[in-house]
């Protein structure tokens, strides 16, 4: 059972604090949000885990899909992600983000990010299932950069006030309305409480759920676990997008190879330098993202070989320095130099599709919670993500949050400052708990090994029963950041096993070996909600 809360607490007893707009997340889709209501005239408040700079958003390289071309237009892109999605996609939400997303670049140019240009017209890239070249982009470091923007223009407003190094333990609910959050100070080893009649989750995915992930390790699904214990809806959680050009240090730390390198004419090779993606699918090393991965993975298989290798060499020294800095400078300082070395590369666990169901504006299944971003589920990337759409989906769904909000704050009549709400559900820490890195250490392995690129339901018992030794976990009242990280881990391993195990058929970055076609009978969804399941153990 999933308790309601991670910690036993009474809100008349801790500090509070108060604000028009909470934000919980501080990358693309919580600071433009942030942005967004701060235009309107509210006191907003942005929470993070850690520095404001540590999230996915920093890390994207490849850039952002717009239609900006001629020779493009939004049926194209409209199309391009449907397809990417295999009629999983909810198509009102893809037109949304074709038709809206030019604009909202635009905005983003006019804050200052400077995407790259060639003789005064825009550097389009081409990234794998793409129809045409639509990815803007600022070299190879594309979110970092859209990220200080967004940091500058959040920090110099008055009516936006970014708390860091604080992390959200759980949504606050009452009378079925989400109304704040219970917070940890790290640093003080303080719990207080925000409260605000609107609370937007914007907390990213949960590439953290598996031990080969190119995420921030921010990226633990945090907001996903908390919602879900609030009992609002999450959604298709089985399907995940694994990357298939990663390179790893020495030190264990992942380091993505951009799509965008095999946009450019990057060829994948074998140990005996064969361009062995021919074999495998049309558009080869450009195939989608679940397709090469799972090649790959037969590749090292077949092999027994612990890596395959990305080919740069015959793009020329000037074209790879200029064109992907960032990636030549990193690999340069672990001996790899990219205009003539192979590059040994792995796949590993990129995106969640899935996360807290909204529908266009945001709105969850809890009055007052909002989602957005990679932490939601718009239906946007079906079950497979188009590649550069996940920063454009935070800018646009950023954007109609703020215009869904306005009527709720009309309408609802709350004062905060006289709710009470207890806690007393958790158990006191037992000993066996007290070291629990050993079981996210495990957890994250067996996760890769058996709920990761190629799945059966052998392999998908055997995860959930390692979860089932280690579920009581969830019972005990432990105040420290890790283990409310494990705690979100935990619940939501189980909730992707268990999706996974369901869903009997292959489709997009969900593969099942003993089922490997898709099925007609399964383009429906997996939605779960922990008040239906409390309600279902009751009947
Ligand atoms: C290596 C890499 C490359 C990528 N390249 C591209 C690309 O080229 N193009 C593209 O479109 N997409 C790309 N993506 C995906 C894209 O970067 C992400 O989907 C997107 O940035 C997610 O933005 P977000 O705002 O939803 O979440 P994030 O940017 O991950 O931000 C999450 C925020 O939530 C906060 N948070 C989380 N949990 C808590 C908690 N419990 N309490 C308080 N705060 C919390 C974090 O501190 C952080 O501020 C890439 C992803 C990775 C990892």
């Amino acid at each position: 059972m999933v308790p309601r809360y991670q910690i036993n607490f009474e809100l008349s007893q801790i500090e509070k604090k108060f604000c028009d707009f909470l934000i919980v997340g501080g990358g693309v889709a919580g600071l433009f949000t942030a942005l967004k209501a701060a235009a309107s005239g509210k006191e907003v408040m942005v929470l993070t885990k850690d520095s404001l700079e540590e999230c996915n958003t920093t890390y994207a390289q490849g850039g952002i899909a717009s239609v900006i071309r001629e020779d493009d237009s939004q049926d194209l892109h409209f199309e391009d992600t449907l397809e990417s999605g295999v009629n999983m996609c909810n198509s009102r939400a893809v037109e949304v983000l074709v038709e809206e997303g030019p604009l909202k670049v635009k905005e983003l140019i006019d804050l200052g990010v400077s995407f790259d240009r060639v003789n005064y017209h825009y550097s389009l890239g081409r990234e794998g299932a793409h129809s045409r070249d639509r990815v803007l982009h600022v070299g190879d470091s594309t979110g970092k950069t859209i990220q200080n923007v967004l940091m500058d223009s959040t920090r110099s407003r008055d009516n936006i006030t970014i708390e860091e190094d604080v992390f959200v333990i759980d949504l606050l609910t009452y009378k079925n309305r989400c109304i704040g959050v219970l917070a940890y100070d790290e640093n003080t080893g303080r719990v207080s409480a925000c409260l605000s009649k609107v609370v937007v989750l914007a907390t990213g995915g949960m590439g953290q759920l598996f031990n080969l992930t190119t995420n921030s390790n921010i990226a633990t699904g945090d907001g996903l676990a908390m919602a879900y214990r609030a009992g609002a809806e999450v959604m298709d959680l089985e399907f995940i997008q694994f990357h298939p050009t990663v390179f790893y240090t020495p030190e264990g730390k992942a380091f993505l190879i951009s799509e965008a390198v095999r946009g450019e004419g990057g060829i994948l090779r074998n140990e005996e330098e064969e361009q062995f993606m021919v074999h495998y699918h049309p558009l080869a090393d450009l195939g989608p993202r679940d397709v090469v991965a799972r090649s790959i993975i037969s590749v090292l298989k077949k092999t027994k070989t612990k890596n395959i290798y990305l080919d740069l060499r015959h793009l020329g020294e000037d074209f790879i320095r200029n064109r992907f800095p960032n990636i030549y400078c990193t690999l340069k300082q672990y001996n790899i130099d990219i205009t003539t070395d192979l590059i040994p590369i792995v796949p590993a666990a990129h995106y969640t599709m899935g996360g807290v169901k909204t529908n266009l504006y945001g709105e969850t299944n809890i009055p007052g919670l909002y989602a957005v971003g990679e932490a939601a589920c718009a239906g946007v990337h079906g079950a497979n993500r188009l590649a550069s759409n996940s920063l454009l989906e935070g800018l646009v769904f950023g954007d109609r949050v703020v215009k869904g909000v306005k009527n709720y704050i009309k309408e609802v009549s709350l004062n905060l400052r006289d709710i009470e709400i207890s806690c007393q559900e958790q158990s006191e820490l037992k000993d066996r708990y007290k070291d629990n890195q050993e079981v996210k250490r495990l957890l994250r392995r067996i996760m890769f090994e058996k709920v990761g690129i190629i799945r059966s339901q052998d392999s998908l018992k055997q995860a959930l029963n390692f979860i089932e030794e280690n579920k009581d976990l969830l019972i005990y009242n432990i105040l420290d950041k890790e283990s409310f990280e494990l705690k979100n881990i935990i619940t939501l391993a189980n909730l992707t096993a268990r999706a996974a195990l369901l869903r009997e058929e292959s489709r997009g970055a969900h593969y099942r070996q003993d089922f490997p076609s898709k099925k007609e009978s399964w383009q429906k969804h997996l939605v779960f909600s922990l008040s239906r399941e409390r309600k279902e153990e009751l009947d």
